[in-house]
């Protein structure tokens, strides 16, 4: 066996410790800060991400603590078990949580199940290597794990690559990391095969590429949490925007439901008015129609059905009342004659005069007076004994006569003849008797001829 052989002057001895153990401690203190950091992160943010880095960074300084020697010296010098198989154990912890850090750090399960899960199977590929190392003798080992790792390292640049290219920041950041470890490998793997002489220990280059690497991957660590944080905070504020414009939406809503309640009920209290007034007119209508029809069309006196039931309701009174009613039926006398005189005509204005004389005669508001046929009117005098009713259709009768009708260029006088019936009511007679009696006294030729129903009663 051939070994490499340095003698030292004990002036460049001394300088060459110091000068390492200032490196060593340095890069350790750097490792060691780094791994507590991220540790108090974990506890603060509860994210396992910053516990899978501050573990990956502790198992590293323990890989390059082991492998130079200063774990036995300095932390476990009482175990040299652990010393033979210390960089077998932390070198595949350090790769294992190296690989899960990936694949939190780039998140790889959103964009491929598939390679999430063999990235996870290559890292316990790592963990199944550990145990492994611990019954195989440490050059055997180092060769297996070595290719393990060149290979999972690539798999691991190909995935960030891979990411990079489909525009994922944290994925450039990490390739660039990544890249560095791989140049620092190289840079090792070069000064050892001697192509390349850089005149370093080979464990400061590692370190130096470790060093750089932990930097790195806790800068990207930072900008990756931070913008996790800004994506949530962004979010936040969406939803709560989302939340703003629904609580908008439904004020809105709100308003115009109101509003529309409103229109609806002033439209509902619009047209419930209009209904009012168009039932009130319909109602007046109603009445003047009612009225129309009581009315006779030549005279625009009461006609013969507004005294049939006039009638009944004065004999009904007079029955309640026991009040004398007197009936009076009036005819004009010979008035045909008129009528082929001097033409229909001339005969209407006869009936309407006499018409309007009866009924200005009329003074009380009970009295009435109705067209009952062509030429005969029918009054009904209420309260009005037989001797009031002979004086006052007497006296219409003379009023009747003395008038003279001017129509169209003729001058007529006229006669009416009465008969008038007077009675109490009685419930033991027929309803129409007074009416008849009446009928009965009218004898004609310009005459006025009255009966009280008793005294026909009596005399019959
Ligand atoms: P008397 O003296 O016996 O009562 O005979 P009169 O001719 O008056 O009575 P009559 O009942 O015989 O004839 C009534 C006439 O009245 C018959 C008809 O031509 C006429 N007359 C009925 N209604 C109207 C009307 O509305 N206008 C006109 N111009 N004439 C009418
Ligand atoms: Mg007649
Ligand atoms: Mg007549």
């Amino acid at each position: 066996m051939r070994l490499p052989l340095t003698i030292w002057q004990q002036d460049d001895y001394l300088e060459f410790t110091s000068k390492s153990g200032l490196i060593m401690g340095g890069f350790f203190g750097l490792m060691l800060a780094m791994g507590l950091s991220n540790l108090f992160f974990f506890i603060t943010t509860r994210t396992p991400i910053f516990l899978v880095y501050a573990g990956y960074v502790i198992f590293l300084a323990l890989t390059l603590s082991a492998l130079q020697g200063l774990g036995y010296r300095y932390i476990w010098p009482n175990s040299p078990w652990l010393q033979q198989h210390a960089v077998g154990i932390f070198a595949n912890l350090t790769v294992w949580l190296s690989i899960i850090f990936c694949d939190l750090l780039l998140n790889v399960r959103a964009y491929s199940t598939r390679l999430s899960k063999l990235l996870n199977i290559t890292a316990y590929a790592f963990l199944i290597g550990l145990v492994i190392s611990l019954f195989i003798p440490l050059q055997v080992f180092i060769k297996t794990f070595l290719l393990m790792l060149c290979a999972s390292g690539v798999f691991i640049l190909a995935i960030s690559i891979w990411l990079w290219i489909k525009d994922i920041a944290i994925a450039q950041y990490y390739t660039l990391a990544w890249a560095v470890l791989f140049i620092s490998g190289f840079a090792v793997s070069l000064d050892t095969l001697n192509i390349i002489n850089f005149n370093l220990p080979s464990y400061y280059l590692l370190m130096l590429g470790a060093g750089i690497e932990t930097v790195l991957l806790a800068l990207i660590l930072a900008i990756s949490h931070n913008q996790q944080r800004q994506a949530l905070l962004n979010t936040q504020a969406k939803l709560l925007n989302k939340e703003r414009q629904a609580q908008h939406a439904q004020k809105d809503m709100l308003t115009l439901q109101v509003n529309t309640t409103e229109e609806l009920e002033y439209k509902v209290q619009e047209r419930t008015l209009e209904l009012e007034i168009a039932l009130r007119e319909l109602s007046d209508t109603n009445r003047e129609l009612q009225e129309k029809n009581t009315l006779d069309a030549l005279t625009g006196i009461r006609n013969r059905s507004y005294f049939d039931k006039k009638y009944q309701a004065e004999v009904r009174r007079s029955r309640r009342e026991k009040t004398q009613l007197s009936i009076v039926m009036m005819d004009i006398d010979h008035f045909k004659n008129v009528n082929d005189q001097y033409g229909h005509l001339v005969g209407d204005e006869c009936i309407k005069t006499v018409a309007h004389t009866l009924k200005k005669a009329l003074k009380r508001p009970s009295d009435d007076v109705c067209r009952y046929g062509g030429e005969e009117f029918a009054l009904i005098l209420p309260s009005t004994d037989l001797k009031g009713a002979l004086a006052l259709v007497e006296q219409l009768r003379t009023e009747i006569e003395k008038t003279t009708i001017q129509a169209e260029d003729v001058a007529i006088n006229i006669t009416i003849s009465a008969g008038i019936g007077t009675a109490i009511a009685d419930l033991n007679q027929p309803e129409d008797i007074i009416l008849a009696l009446a009928d009965k006294q009218n004898a004609g030729r310009n005459n006025v001829q009255g009966s009280q129903l008793d005294v026909i009663q009596q005399q019959d």
